[in-house]
């Protein structure tokens, strides 16, 4: 297998807040070399690294909002999130779950830190990543998966090295159970200190790494602190990932989307004309009802 060589790897830029409850470094789109086109079909990624939340009586968050066109996949490293939309669906998840919602033709969804937790206050660390959905599928009918611990496959590493769970895709034949409309590979890898792991992907599908936890040396060559986001370049398949100490890592590859992109704050459409639609359908209600 032809390895995979590093194109960048990206520092986490300065945090910003999403709403009043995510305090999220952003990497896509926007940072060095990652916008949309370069990481299809990752068309956003913000990270809230570890920070403490004081406890608060009234739950932080992000109020009511529309998207339409993609998915957003939000993973809970630490503290819990509430989620509703309208499309009735609704769900909290906590450390090491994982919230897969759908848009599509358009929802509209509130994200606050879950109740208990904002009252008692914490660490809270979480990624939300955007998947970009192909042009046949962008007005499909919204769904939401929320996996549990119990629902996130794992792949055990021989000889003590750590665990691999599988979000979705596959990995040494373990299959994750989340559906995805094109083919996506998302892994959380727990190592431990001195593991040495392989990943191997196909060559044009858009690769790269988030150190969670810990740090890592990649290829034999490149040590990544913690927070740190890994690029790889479209040259080879496999790249390997050696823990420093004790790591958590985030993996996502995924089959480009060779599609235009036409993307206005909630919405990523094809063309302007889209999105101009997009921004008629949510001004006259057909969004949905959800309160505040
Ligand atoms: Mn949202």
């Amino acid at each position: 297998m032809k390895k995979r060589t590093i194109e960048v790897v990206v520092p986490p830029r300065e945090p910003h807040y999403v709403g009043d409850g995510f305090r999220v470094h952003n990497f896509i789109p926007g940072a060095y070399r990652l916008n949309m086109e370069r990481m299809t079909p990752f068309i956003m990624l913000d990270y809230n690294s570890k920070f403490y939340f004081p406890p608060s009586e009234v739950p932080k968050g992000v109020g009511v909002h529309p998207h339409r066109g993609f998915e957003t996949v939000t993973i809970a490293y630490k503290g819990k999130v509430a989620h509703h939309d309208s499309a009735g669906n609704s769900g909290v998840i906590g450390e090491g779950e994982v919230q897969w919602m759908t848009a599509a033709s358009g929802i509209l969804h509130k994200e606050f830190h879950e109740e208990n937790f904002s009252k008692s206050g914490g660490d809270f660390q979480m990624v939300q990543l955007w998947v970009n959905l192909p042009a046949k599928d962008k007005m499909s009918k919204p769904k939401y998966q929320g996996l549990t611990k119990e629902q996130i496959s794992k792949f055990t590493l021989p000889d003590n090295k750590g665990v691999i769970e599988v979000i979705a895709g596959e990995y040494n034949g373990v299959k994750g159970a989340a559906t995805t409309f094109t083919p996506v590979h998302l892994l959380n890898a727990k190592l431990n200190k001195g593991a040495d792991t392989t990943f191997s992907f196909p060559q044009t599908y858009n690769t790269a790494l988030l150190v969670i936890e810990g740090s890592v040396k990649v290829n034999d060559t490149e040590d990544v602190p913690v927070n740190h986001f890994v690029l790889f370049e479209n040259d080879g398949e496999s790249f390997t990932v050696h823990a420093s100490e004790d790591a958590v890592v985030l993996v996502l590859s995924g089959e480009p989307i060779h599609e235009p992109i036409a993307a206005q704050g909630p919405f990523v459409m094809n063309t302007r004309k889209e999105i101009m639609e997009a921004i008629d359908d949510y001004n006259s209600g057909k969004f949905g009802h959800l309160e505040d």
